[in-house]
C-alpha cells in the first residue's frame, strides 16, 4: 500500500488561498488593482486594526453586472482573460480569478456593485468561500465596494503572526502609496481606525502633486522628471526622482535616521523588485556622492519580452536583455545628472 492521496478539494483550494494572501496589505493590493482595472479613478481604502477587523475598498468604476455576482469569489473566474492568446497581451493587473476567491476564502466578504446602467446597486456575501443568503437589491453609488471582515479569523495562528496592528497598517498604507505615485490621475484615500484621513492624493494628474501630499514639501519640491525611450532595447521609461542630496550633508543624515529612501519600480504598470537596478541606480548617484530619498522608475516593456506569469506573491518580474536594459538606464541617470548639475546645485552640496 502506498503512502500518497490526492487532498480533498476544499484543503487544497485553502492552501492556495494562503499562498496568495498573506496579510492585509497582499489583500489590499488585489482590491486596489481589480479597481484600477475596472476604471475606477477615485479609491478609497479603509482599514481597521492592520485590516484585520475591517478591510473596506470602494471604487467609482465600471461595477458588475448582477448576474456575474454569483461568480466573482469562484476561483479561476474571470472577465478579463478568454483565452491562452490574449496572455501574451494583458493589460489588466488580474487575469488569474484568484483574488478574490482568495481572500473570500479566509474572511466574511461582502460585494456590493453597481453598473452605471443598473437601476441600483446589488451585493452578495460570502464567508469562508461560500455564498450567504442570494443577491439583494443595495443602497450604493456607482462602482463597487468590497468589504472584508474578520481577515484570518479562523486561523488563530494566522492572526497572532499579524498582531502588530501599526505594522500591518504601515504596509497597507505602502501598497496604496505606490499606486498613487504610479498613477497620479486617480485619487487614493486611506483612512486608517478612527483616526481620519492617513493619505490623500487628489487625482490632479501631476506626480508632484502626490509626492508632495505623500512625503512632504522636501521631497516634492523641484524633483527631475526622467524620461527614456529606447527602441533598440525595446522599452520606454518614465518616473520622478526627488531632487538629490549630497550624501556629505546633515539632510543625508536626517534621511538616514527616518529611513526614507525610497526605491519604487513598475514594469507594465505593475509593481515589481528588482536588486540589480536599484543598486545599479544607486551606484550611479553614489559615484556623484549623491542619494535621494524617491525615486520612482515605471518601465514599459514589449509584452512579448516580460514574463508576467510570474506568482502573485513573486513581485519579481523578468524581462529580455536585462541587463542591457539597466545599463541602458544607468547612463541615461548620469546624463540627467549631469546636464542637472549645471541647472541647480544639489542641496547641500558644499
Ligand atoms: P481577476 O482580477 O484576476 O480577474 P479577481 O478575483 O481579482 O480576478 O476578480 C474576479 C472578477 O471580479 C474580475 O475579473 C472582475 O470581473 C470582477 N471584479 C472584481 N473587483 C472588481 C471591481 N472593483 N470593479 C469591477 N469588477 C470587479
Ligand atoms: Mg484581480
Amino acid at each position: 500500500m502506498g503512502l500518497i492521496q490526492q487532498l480533498p478539494e476544499d484543503v487544497v483550494r485553502k492552501i492556495a488561498a494562503g499562498e496568495v494572501i498573506v496579510r492585509p496589505a497582499n489583500a489590499v493590493k488585489e482590491l486596489v488593482e481589480n479597481c484600477l482595472d475596472a476604471g475606477a479613478t477615485e479609491i478609497t481604502v479603509t482599514i481597521k486594526e492592520g485590516g484585520l477587523t475591517l478591510l473596506q475598498v470602494k471604487d467609482n468604476g465600471s461595477g458588475i453586472y448582477k448576474d456575474d455576482l454569483p461568480l466573482v469569489c469562484e476561483r479561476f473566474a474571470t472577465s478579463k482573460l478568454r483565452s491562452i492568446d490574449d496572455l501574451s497581451r494583458m493589460t489588466t493587473f488580474g487575469f488569474r480569478g484568484e483574488a478574490l476567491a482568495s481572500i473570500a476564502m479566509v474572511s466574511t466578504l461582502n460585494v456590493t456593485s453597481k453598473r452605471r446602467d443598473a437601476p441600483c446597486a446589488y451585493q452578495i456575501s460570502y464567508k469562508n468561500g461560500a455564498m450567504t443568503g442570494r443577491i439583494r437589491p443595495s443602497a450604493g453609488g456607482d462602482g463597487t465596494t468590497i468589504t472584508v471582515d474578520g481577515l484570518f479569523e479562523a486561523s488563530e495562528s494566522r492572526r497572532s503572526a499579524l498582531k502588530n496592528h501599526a505594522e500591518e497598517s504601515a504596509r497597507v498604507l505602502d501598497v496604496v502609496a505606490k499606486y498613487a505615485v504610479h498613477r497620479p490621475d486617480v485619487a487614493f484615500v486611506v483612512m486608517r481606525d478612527e483616526r481620519g484621513c492617513d493619505l490623500r492624493s487628489i487625482g490632479s494628474g501631476e506626480r508632484e502633486d502626490v509626492l508632495g501630499v505623500l512625503y512632504g514639501d522636501e521631497v516634492a519640491k523641484d524633483p527631475i522628471e526622467l524620461r527614456l525611450d529606447d527602441a533598440s532595447l525595446h522599452f520606454e521609461m518614465e518616473g520622478i526622482m526627488a531632487r538629490p542630496y549630497s550624501t556629505h550633508s546633515a539632510e543625508a543624515k536626517d534621511a538616514k535616521r527616518k529611513r526614507h529612501k525610497q526605491f519604487v519600480l513598475f514594469i507594465n504598470s505593475r509593481p515589481v523588485s528588482c536588486v540589480a537596478l536599484k543598486s545599479s541606480t544607486e551606484m550611479t548617484l553614489g559615484a556623484r556622492g549623491l542619494a535621494t530619498s524617491y525615486l520612482m522608475m515605471a518601465l514599459k516593456i514589449e509584452p512579448s519580452r516580460v514574463d508576467v506569469n510570474v506568482h502573485p506573491t513573486k513581485d519579481c518580474v523578468f524581462f529580455l536583455q536585462q541587463d542591457d536594459v539597466i545599463e541602458r538606464i544607468q547612463e541615461y541617470l548620469d546624463t540627467v545628472l549631469t546636464a542637472d548639475l549645471e541647472r541647480y546645485r544639489p542641496r547641500n552640496l558644499p
